[in-house]
């Protein structure tokens, strides 16, 4: 095994002096993946480790009119009360996560940058275009979630810079549709989420998204604005060419159960369809 030495930095500053200084650092928020990424029963961790529990500001959470902005090292635990994990099917999701232990310690940081694959909440903040922030000490960098999955539709992560904070916007959510596809989710498997999510604003569809994630991550654009541009209620022909748009686009990437995703997408959109507001 070898020896690291582990850092308590007490402000993002001095994290982010750490992260520039040693070349080889672990950045460690609730550690619950920490023993997942041994491979041999010979431990083995990075020279030095950077344990971000203690630092205030990543813990903080801050509301504005316009959205949401969660510390990264907020724990799952903390998020149950506040949008979108207010509504039903967003808090039985969250709360579907390992057990009440391990959500009082894992953060929504280490969640979103856990490296194997797209871990249970990814597909909802996606749907969501929630913003993450990165920093360095030299620059901070905010980007949609969504660019956080490579053209593959594979975990593409930031190297050497701290996730600081998470910011979801806040929109009237008239329609959320959660589905969980396949087995396993953690620490690997063939398991994922399917997310739809859609505001109806005057009498139309408005900010249409339909994820999902799990080993990878797919949207398909072209589909979501078919949708999003659809008076309401949808016709079944929208309904119709929007699916048959996503056969298209999940047979082409060759990389996803069509026979099982294509029936959830439509429930989705049937759902969509029959949203009272
Ligand atoms: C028993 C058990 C059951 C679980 N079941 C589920 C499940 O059903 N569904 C599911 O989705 N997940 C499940 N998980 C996984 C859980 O969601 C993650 O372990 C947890 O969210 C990771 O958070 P953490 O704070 O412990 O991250 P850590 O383990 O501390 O870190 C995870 C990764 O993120 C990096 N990291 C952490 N914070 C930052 C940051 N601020 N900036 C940059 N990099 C960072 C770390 O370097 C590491 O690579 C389970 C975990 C356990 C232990």
């Amino acid at each position: 095994m070898n020896l690291s030495e582990i850092h308590y930095p007490r402000s993002v500053q001095e994290c982010l002096t750490l992260i520039e200084k040693e070349k080889q650092l672990r950045i460690i928020a609730g550690a619950t993946t920490f023993g997942i990424e041994q491979h041999t029963r010979y431990l083995s961790f990075e020279p030095a480790i950077a344990c971000i529990h203690y630092i205030p500001e990543l813990s903080s959470l801050q509301k504005t009119e316009r959205m949401i902005s969660i510390g990264a090292a907020c724990t799952l635990a903390s998020l149950e009360r506040i949008y979108p994990f207010d509504r039903t099917h967003a808090r039985d999701l969250l709360r579907s996560i390992g057990t009440s232990a391990v959500r009082e310690i894992a953060t929504i940081g280490g969640h979103i940058m856990y490296p194997k694959r797209f871990l249970s909440l990814w597909a909802l903040l996606a749907s969501l275009d929630t913003e993450v922030e990165f920093r360095s000490l030299s620059k901070t960098t905010i980007k949609n979630i969504w660019y956080l999955s490579d053209q593959n539709g594979l975990p593409n992560l930031e190297r050497n810079m701290l996730l600081t904070r998470v910011r979801v916007p806040l929109q009237s959510l008239d329609h959320l549709f959660i589905r969980r596809v396949g087995a396993g989710i953690f620490p690997e498997g063939d398991g994922g989420y399917l997310v739809s999510t859609a505001s109806i604003n005057r009498r139309s569809v408005a900010n249409f998204k339909l994820v999902i994630a799990g080993e990878r991550a797919f949207r398909d654009y072209e589909a979501e604005q078919r949708i999003a541009s659809s008076p309401f209620p949808i016709s079944n022909k929208t309904i119709q060419s929007a699916t048959r748009l996503y056969g298209e686009s999940l047979r082409k990437g060759g990389h996803w159960n069509t026979k099982v995703l294509l029936p959830l997408i439509g429930q989705a959109l049937q759902d969509l369809q029959r949203t009272s507001v």
